[in-house]
């Protein structure tokens, strides 16, 4: 095998380490979130282990439910919670793209991702909008 060929993991992935993988998962939550109960490195994303090497677990989910990933592209979380593992949040984008979405400066509502209205979400370390916030906790389901 030529010294370039990269380790892929959809190559070496068992059923074993499927399993495993999916223990660790939350059912979903009211946002359809699935999200990674062990490892997680200092910028909220799960790790986990196969076969002496560390992965990410959006990338361990993406390949599970899609197959491996192309190279030169990468998996972005469209719902920005960087535990989530659901398969139905994470999206095969190009690095440019990724980058250029992880600049956002509004939320999805757009309101401004600045200032106050920022704040931090303890569990899983993602920015969040206040506005956006309120407006659920007062029309609930609706918002
Ligand atoms: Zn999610
Ligand atoms: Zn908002």
């Amino acid at each position: 095998m030529p010294a370039t060929t990269p380790i892929t993991l959809s190559t070496f992935l068992s059923e074993r380490d499927i399993s495993r993988f999916w223990f660790r998962v939350t059912l979903p939550d009211a946002e359809g979130h699935l999200l990674w109960t062990g490892h997680r490195n200092e910028h909220g994303y799960g790790q986990i282990r196969i076969w002496h090497r560390a992965w990410y677990t959006h990338r361990v989910s993406f390949v599970i439910a899609n197959g491996e990933i192309p190279d030169g592209l990468v998996i972005d979380h469209t719902c920005r919670t960087p535990a989530c593992v659901a398969p139905l949040h994470l999206e095969l984008v190009t690095q440019a793209e990724n980058m250029r979405r992880a600049r956002r400066t509004h939320c999805k509502r757009g309101h401004a991702l600045e200032g106050s209205n920022v704040y931090i979400r303890p569990d899983n370390g993602t920015r969040q909008c206040r506005a956006c916030a309120a407006l659920r906790r007062q029309g609930g389901k609706a918002a």
